[in-house]
Order: C-alpha cells, then sequence, then structure tokens
C-alpha cells in the first residue's frame, strides 16, 4: 500500500493527505513540487528515477490506512544522482 507521508524531505514543507503539491517516486520518496521541479530537476535523490504526483488517498479511507506517522527529512546538498541524469527523462535512465 502507498505510504502517505505528510513532509517534503528536502524542505519540510507540509504535504497533508490531500495536497496537490506532494510528488512521490516509485519508491515513495516524497518531496513537494517546488523542490522536485526547481531543485531535483525530476530525479529523486535517492533511487535515480522520476516523479510523479500523488494520487490523493479519500478522507474516509484514512481511518483505516492512516498516513505515515514518522517524518523524514534528509536535505539534498550534492547528490550523484542529479548531476547523473537531470538532463534525461525518466524513461531513459
Ligand atoms: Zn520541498
Ligand atoms: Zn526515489
Amino acid at each position: 500500500m502507498l505510504q502517505i507521508r505528510t513532509t517534503c524531505e528536502h524542505c519540510e514543507k507540509e504535504l497533508p493527505y490531500n495536497s496537490t503539491q506532494a510528488r512521490i517516486c516509485s519508491y515513495e520518496c516524497t518531496f513537494c513540487k517546488d523542490c522536485v521541479e526547481q531543485l531535483l530537476h525530476n530525479v529523486c535523490p535517492n533511487c535515480g528515477g522520476g516523479f510523479q504526483p500523488r494520487p490523493i488517498r479519500p478522507k474516509a479511507n484514512l481511518l483505516k490506512h492512516p498516513v505515515k506517522k514518522e517524518k523524514i527529512h534528509k536535505p539534498v546538498i550534492h547528490n550523484k544522482y542529479l548531476a547523473k541524469n537531470k538532463n534525461k527523462l525518466p524513461e531513459n535512465r
């Protein structure tokens, strides 16, 4: 099941379950739209993959399947994936 992580790993911006700004990679690494576009150039710093908007889980389902409580904060400084992949489309990496 998809983990709903409620903050950006880089800047800690709040990304609640219904945020339209949340972006995830295929491993559910979660960043805000601004970081993905301006800092990461659509390259996940943890796996090198691309990002997509996170689907919104309906509110009623959160009782049974809540958001993830622990926050992940790993600011991106120098990143090997970023240098290698930022000019390549995710499907060509
Ligand atoms: Zn961010
Ligand atoms: Zn990733």
